[in-house]
C-alpha cells in the first residue's frame, strides 16, 4: 500500500479509503488543506499595520475554497492571550492560532527565530486532531520557510503566494534589515522547491523569473474581490449616507500608512493640482494607524507634509474603515489614487473599480495588469508628482469620459476578479497537484500510462 494514495483528489470526494485523514474529517467527506499565514491573521481588522491584502486574500480564498468542498484550516500566530485559539468562520473554514514565541505583536522582520516553534506547534496540532494536510498553501516568505520544513518531514504538496518580494522591496530601501539575506534565500528556495508558486499577475511572474530564479513552476492566478460587497452604488446616494458634500470633487486614498504606498506623492500631487487649477476638492486618506507603531509614524509624517503645504482644511482622515462601509467611500469618490512605489497586486484598485470608481495608479507591478489606462483609469510613473497632478486634473474635469471609465471599471472587475473565480482556479490547481502526487508515488509498481489514465479519470470526475 502506498500511503499517499489515500488523498482525496476532489475536495468533496474520497478517492480511496483514507488512513491519513482523521475520522472526523473523513466522516465529513472533505479533503483538509492548510493555508499558512504566520504574520497575517485572517481574522483581524484589515487596514492597519501589517494587516492588509494578505489577510484579505487568505480569508477570502479560504472561505471560497470551503464553499467549493474543501475543509480549510488557516494557520496563523497567536499574538495576544485573549485571542481565541480556534475561530470557526463557516462550517468548513476556520482560523487556528498557534503559539510560537511570546503572545504579543512582533514586527515581521523579527519573526524568523520563532518559526521552528510554529512548525512544532503545527505538527502537534495535526497529531492532536489526527489530521494530515496533504496540501499546504503558504503566504509570504516566513510561511514559506514553515512550508519547506513541513515538506522535509511529511509528504506535503506545497503551493506559495509571495504577497511581497524581497528582491523588489530592497531595491527601494537604503539600509536592508538584517534578515534580508535569509528572506532572499527562502524566496528562491520556495520557487525552486514548491509544486508551484502563484504569481498574482503576469508582471509578478516576469519579476520572479528575472530576479528570483529560472527554475520552478509559476501559475498565474490573480487576486479577487468580493463582488457582493464591492459593487456600484450611485455617487449622490453614497455621499448622502456618509454626510459628504454632494458636489465637491473627492480624491480618495485607501490603504496602510507605509512608505511603499507613496501617500506623499499623492499629497504633493494634490497640492500641485491646487496650485495650477485652483479648483476646490477634498482629499480623503483612509487607513488605520497606531501612534506607537511604524504606521503611526508614517501618518505623522504625512500630516506634517499636509500642514506644510496648507492642505489641512481639504484633507480628511476617517481612520480605519471596515469592508462594510468602504464601498460607500469608493462610490462617493470621483477618483481613487493608488500611488504605490511598488505593488505586487493591489486589492484597493480592484475594489474601487468594482464600485465604479476610476483609478489613477502607479505604473508598477499588478497595477499594470488591473488598471487599463484610458479605459478604467490612468497609469503614472511612481513618484511622478506632476504626472499624478495631470491625471487627477483630467479625471476631475472630463465628466463624459469619466462616466465611461466608471462603467468600464466595474465591468473589468466583475468579469475578471471575483474571489469565487479565483478560488475555482486555485481549487483546480490543488486537485491537479494532488492527482499528480498520487501518480508520482505509484510510478514504480505500475506503468505511467495506466496511472495517467487513472488520474485523468479522477480529474474528469472532479471537474463535474
Ligand atoms: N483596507 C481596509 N480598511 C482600511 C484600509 C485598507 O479594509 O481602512 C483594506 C483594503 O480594502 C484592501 C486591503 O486593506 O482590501 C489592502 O490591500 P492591498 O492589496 O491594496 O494592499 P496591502 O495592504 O496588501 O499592501
Amino acid at each position: 500500500t502506498v500511503k499517499t494514495s489515500t488523498f482525496h483528489t476532489s475536495p468533496g470526494t474520497t478517492h480511496k479509503k483514507s488512513t491519513a485523514i482523521s475520522p472526523r474529517l473523513a466522516g465529513r467527506n472533505r479533503q483538509p488543506i492548510a493555508l499558512i499565514s504566520v504574520h497575517g491573521d485572517p481574522d483581524v481588522d484589515i487596514g492597519r499595520e501589517e494587516a492588509g491584502g494578505q489577510n484579505v486574500y487568505v480569508r477570502q480564498v479560504g472561505e471560497a475554497l470551503a464553499k467549493l468542498g474543501w475543509q480549510v484550516d488557516m494557520f496563523t500566530r497567536k499574538i495576544h492571550p485573549d485571542q481565541p485559539t480556534i475561530v470557526q468562520h463557516s462550517p468548513h473554514c476556520r482560523t487556528i492560532r498557534l503559539t510560537a514565541g511570546p503572545l504579543e505583536y512582533i514586527p515581521r522582520d523579527e519573526l524568523f527565530e520563532y518559526l521552528p516553534e510554529f512548525v512544532t506547534a503545527f505538527q502537534k496540532f495535526q497529531a492532536k486532531e489526527g489530521t494530515n494536510y496533504p496540501l499546504v498553501h503558504t503566504n509570504y516568505w516566513l510561511s514559506a520557510w514553515v512550508g519547506l520544513q513541513l515538506k522535509k518531514h511529511h509528504n506535503v504538496q506545497l503551493i506559495h503566494t509571495y504577497h511581497s518580494l524581497g528582491q523588489v522591496k530592497y531595491q527601494a530601501v537604503s539600509n536592508r534589515p538584517r534578515i534580508a539575506e535569509t528572506r532572499l534565500t527562502i524566496e528562491q528556495q520556495i520557487l525552486e522547491q514548491s509544486n508551484t508558486v502563484i504569481a498574482t499577475s503576469p508582471q509578478e511572474e516576469e519579476v520572479l523569473r528575472h530576479t528570483v530564479s529560472q527554475k520552478g513552476h509559476i501559475s498565474v492566478i490573480p487576486c479577487g474581490t468580493n463582488l457582493e460587497n464591492f459593487h456600484v452604488i450611485s455617487k449622490p446616494e453614497a455621499r448622502l449616507k456618509l454626510g459628504l458634500d454632494p458636489h465637491e470633487p473627492i480624491i480618495l486614498y485607501v490603504g496602510r500608512f507605509d512608505l511603499r504606498k507613496g501617500i506623499e506623492t499623492l499629497v504633493r500631487a494634490c497640492h500641485q493640482y491646487q496650485m495650477t487649477q485652483n479648483e476646490p476638492f477634498k482629499l480623503i486618506i483612509a487607513g488605520g494607524s497606531d501612534p506607537n507603531k511604524s504606521d503611526g509614524q508614517e501618518r505623522q509624517r504625512i500630516e506634517t507634509i499636509i500642514n506644510e503645504l496648507g492642505l489641512t482644511e481639504q484633507t480628511y482622515f476617517p481612520g480605519q474603515l471596515s469592508h462594510d462601509i468602504l464601498p460607500l467611500y469608493y462610490a462617493a469618490a470621483d477618483v481613487c489614487v493608488v500611488p504605490s512605489h511598488y505593488e505586487p497586486f493591489g486589492l484597493v484598485a480592484i475594489e474601487a473599480m468594482a464600485c465604479g470608481t476610476p483609478v489613477i495608479a502607479s505604473n508598477v507591478g499588478g497595477l499594470k495588469f488591473t488598471v487599463i489606462p484610458e479605459e478604467t483609469g490612468l497609469l503614472v510613473s511612481p513618484q511622478d508628482i506632476n504626472g499624478f497632478a495631470d491625471a487627477i486634473n483630467r479625471i476631475l474635469t472630463d465628466d463624459i469620459w469619466t462616466q465611461k471609465l466608471r462603467k468600464q471599471a466595474s465591468v473589468r472587475v466583475s468579469e475578471n476578479f471575483s474571489w469565487s473565480g479565483v478560488a475555482i482556479r486555485l481549487s483546480d490547481l490543488y486537485r491537479r497537484i494532488l492527482a499528480e502526487s498520487i501518480m508520482d508515488e505509484r510510478l514504480l509498481p505500475v506503468s505511467r500510462s495506466v496511472i495517467s489514465s487513472e488520474v485523468a479519470a479522477i480529474s474528469a470526475t472532479a471537474t463535474t
